[in-house]
């Protein structure tokens, strides 16, 4: 390309921020449009980020401030509903051996540092935005935004998340699907001598665990069967979970203590998707949520989110020519890795749908993070 190239990124979460970043390293213009007006609005209240997130994440330069505001640690407990410990496992290293396994962080500390280093980056951010129309034609794309604007891109990249209207808009058909189950989450204190993920498999719920996110918060987890948001009101939030929650012992009795505030709780329905086949049309491709999502049973949609940005910018930035051939090697590379974590982490929660008693989870959970070892 003769010409200065220049990308449009819809979408500031997790995969948007981070291939905005390594874009502009690359000396690449970008434009980063956000819908929302407050961009660290973020839902849900923690996130387990594994090695191979952390590895992207010191890739993009924020490894320090992550290890900083997180909570590290590197192991797995299983117990019974009633808190007994069953087995500890150590969780693996998925980024190499110089990282943590695990780091748990408040979500909203993780966005304000992916955000940071966006604006860091030189991008120009407009938030409040969204795209109005996209036409391609031969060198790239022309869009409009709902600010009134309208610019010519090299290339549009789709960021914008499981619901992803830019997916629709170039005619990729698939929707999210739910896979049966919901979480209600909720952030709190951190009571003393909880230093990593619990999980208990079993009692009124599916799945009962938590995770710290640093040293005086965590966040707590109930998994059921989905049901009619309608009849769940969200000044009920805090009732249903403690409902849930207090069946359970070891540290959920202070845990559940703290869930109080409906507002603070948050209620989401999984989902599953895989866009299969190709990840692009035109000069106009897709990144994260938007291409896959997958039940957080195995805690990986925002480092495969990430991984996509990084091989992405990666392939961007060494190709001399940004055509049909590039797009679609990016998309082989990309899921040859992302369909076996989605298949593991549907599986997982499907076992559990159908009450299978006998299911390898532990099994199927290593040779998933096994292969996600490998540098995506
Ligand atoms: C209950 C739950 C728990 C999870 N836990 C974990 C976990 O522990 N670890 C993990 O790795 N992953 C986890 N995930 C998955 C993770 O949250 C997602 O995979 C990740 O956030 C995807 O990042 P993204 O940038 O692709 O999309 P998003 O984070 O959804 O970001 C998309 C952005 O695009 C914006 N947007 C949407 N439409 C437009 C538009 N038209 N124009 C402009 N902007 C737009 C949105 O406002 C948003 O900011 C969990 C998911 C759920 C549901």
């Amino acid at each position: 390309m003769s010409t200065p190239r220049t990308v449009l990124v819809i979408g500031g979460g997790a995969a948007g921020n981070a291939a905005t970043i390594l874009l502009r390293r690359a000396g690449i213009a970008v434009d980063l449009i956000e819908a929302k007006d407050d961009w660290n609005a973020t839902a849900g209240s923690g996130i387990t980020l594994q090695g191979n997130a952390l590895r992207v994440l010191r890739e993009l330069g924020v490894w320090e401030q992550v290890e900083k505001s997180g909570y590290g640690f590197a192991a797995v407990g299983i117990t019974a509903p009633d808190g007994t410990i069953l087995h500890v496992a150590d969780d693996l290293r998925t980024g190499g051996d110089d990282l943590p396994a695990t780091v748990g962080m408040q979500r909203p500390q993780l966005q304000r540092i992916l955000i940071d280093a966006v604006r860091a980056s030189g991008a120009t951010v407009r938030l409040g935005v969204r795209a109005e129309s996209l036409e391609q034609d031969g060198a790239g794309v022309t869009v409009r935004c709902t600010d009134g604007t309208e610019g010519h891109y090299d290339l549009v990249i789709a960021a914008d998340g499981l619901g992803s209207t830019t997916r629709a808009a170039i005619g990729i058909p698939d929707k999210p699907e739910p896979t049966g189950m919901a979480i209600w989450r909720i952030a709190a204190p951190r009571p003393a001598g909880l230093t990593r993920t619990d999980l208990a498999f079993g009692g009124p719920a599916y799945i009962a665990g938590y995770c710290p996110t640093s040293e005086s918060t965590l966040y707590a987890y109930v998994v059921e069967a989905n049901r009619d948001r309608a009849s769940l009101p969200t000044t009920s939030y805090a009732d249903e979970m403690r409902a849930l929650a207090r069946h359970y012992g070891g540290h959920w009795p202070e845990i559940t203590r703290h869930i109080t505030d409906p507002t603070q709780v948050n209620y989401t329905w999984f989902d599953r998707m895989l866009v299969e086949g190709s990840w692009h049309r035109g000069r106009v491709v897709l990144v994260g949520d938007a291409a896959h999502c997958c039940p957080p049973t195995l805690a990986q949609g925002a480092a495969l989110s990430m991984e996509d940005a990084w091989v992405l910018a990666e392939m961007l930035t060494a190709a001399d020519a940004w055509e049909d051939a590039l797009f679609q090697a990016y998309y082989e590379r990309r899921i040859h890795r992302v369909r076996p974590v989605v298949e593991a982490s549907v599986q997982i929660g499907q076992w559990q749908l159908d009450g299978v008693r006998d299911a390898d989870i532990p099994g199927l959970m290593g040779r998933t993070m096994t292969m996600l070892r490998e540098l995506p």
